[in-house]
């Protein structure tokens, strides 16, 4: 089933590039050629992607979102009369949690949960060392592709997208700090320090704090640079990493943002107080200005960044979507007892199958084993060509 994945048709017509439109001799589908655009064979593509759009799917979701109509949309999928979810999709772990808290039952019919997120996947590891799952789960966070995707390259080019549409600001010579070094981090320090910005790293875990080292970054407590930066940025997947404390001590006109968990890294609910004034002054932009005049530039009211003010591109979309597809239909089709009620990692020959089916977008030529090589290594030519622990693409690991 998984290998006769047709990869989607390309938008991007490169066939007649070098000619310049005007010279074109286009023709629309009604025969009439009183136009000029880049290639009008595009059309058909795009009309289709429209219909696509139009079917489908029950969509229960709009931007600025209260918690209420959060939790309404959740129960609003999977509450429907005469009809139950066989499987579970979840991107941060929200929609498993709420049918275990109101509809249990439903997990009878349900053979498994597919989950994205890193924090959704933590809940998972939590629920199962509990002896709660009552299904099996696939952590499709860490498979190497989606991760690498997800986390590292679209996080290092959607960062400084997210901080330019809100703040119009210059990076270079600026001082910024980013909290934690995992792939998120990792990704963000990559773009600020290419743009000049001087990078500092906090960091819990020996290990990722080595790396952050060795690529160059001072590696310290947010305490001892928080009154120099101009820029804060979380990405620990944790809570409270940026307290009251430190708001209070930043300098005039700092910029906070989060491209981490949710809304928690920063403690957004200690800045409601009475003596500190909030200052819309563009959408996902607030001053918040202390009694001395001092502001701070909270983005996104403290929740990811790049998801609330930038866009995640359709390539990462197609990546991620194709590794939830196939652990879906891996988890559905397994023989019975092939997983039990744990979690498991998507096996390595489809997130390499994952890989390859994105190849072609950059006309790459992947060099085939010969049966010597292939011997020699011990390895099948078809793959998997890493054992299911390895995670490195290229980019410093953790
Ligand atoms: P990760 O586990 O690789 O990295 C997080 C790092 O933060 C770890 O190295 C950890 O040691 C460190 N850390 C934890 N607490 C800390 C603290 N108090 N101070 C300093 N460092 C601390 O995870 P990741 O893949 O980088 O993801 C991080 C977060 O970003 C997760 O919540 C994830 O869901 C989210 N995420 C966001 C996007 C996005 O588009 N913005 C994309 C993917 C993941």
């Amino acid at each position: 089933v998984f290998y006769s994945v047709i990869p989607a048709a390309s938008y991007t017509d490169s066939s007649d590039d070098e000619t310049s439109p005007r010279d074109k001799q286009q023709k629309n589908s009604k025969g009439n050629s009183d136009f000029c655009v880049k290639n009008i064979k595009q059309a058909e593509f795009g009309r289709r992607e429209i219909e696509i759009a139009e079917q489908g799917f029950p969509v229960f979701a709009w931007k600025g979102e209260s918690e209420d109509d959060f939790w309404w949309c959740i129960d609003r999928c999977v509450n429907v009369e005469g009809w139950q979810p066989n499987m579970i999709l979840d991107d941060g772990g929200d929609l498993t949690h709420w049918i275990y808290k109101k509809y249990p039952n439903m997990f009878k019919k349900i053979k498994g949960i597919v989950e994205e997120s890193v924090t959704g996947v933590h809940r998972l590891y939590q629920l199962s060392k509990a002896g709660k799952l009552c299904v099996p789960a696939m952590n499709v966070n860490d498979s190497v592709t989606k991760q690498k995707f997800d986390n590292l390259y679209c996080c290092r080019e959607s960062i400084l997208d997210g901080l330019k549409r809100t703040t119009d600001m210059m990076f270079g010579g600026k001082q910024v700090v980013v909290c934690g070094y995992g792939e998120v981090g990792k990704g963000c320090c990559a773009a600020l320090k290419a743009m000049g910005s001087i990078v500092y790293v906090t960091e819990i875990d020996p290990i990722c704090a080595l790396q952050a080292c060795m690529d160059g970054f001072r590696l310290v407590k947010l305490n001892e640079v928080i009154r120099q930066v101009d820029i804060v940025i979380t990405c620990t997947g944790n809570k409270n990493v940026v307290t009251r404390e430190h708001l209070d001590r930043m300098k005039n006109s700092c910029i906070v943002c989060n491209m981490g968990h949710s809304n928690t890294e920063i403690d957004v609910a200690s800045l409601r107080t009475p003596e500190l004034t909030w200052e819309r002054v563009r959408s996902q932009v607030d001053h918040v200005i202390w009694p001395d005049g001092k502001r701070i530039v909270l983005l996104a009211e403290g929740r990811l960044l790049n998801l609330s003010c930038s866009t995640v591109p359709t390539f990462v979309l197609s990546i991620t979507a194709t590794t939830q597809a196939l652990a879906l239909i891996e988890l559905y089709n397994a023989p019975e007892g092939r997983y039990k009620q744990d979690v498991y990692l998507l096996p390595k020959k489809m997130d390499e199958y994952v890989a390859s089916l994105h190849l072609p977008t950059f006309d790459a030529h992947l060099t085939e084993l010969t049966d010597e090589q292939a011997k020699y290594l011990g390895l099948n030519k078809n793959g998997p060509f890493k054992p299911n622990y390895y995670r490195c693409l290229g980019l410093p690991i953790k």
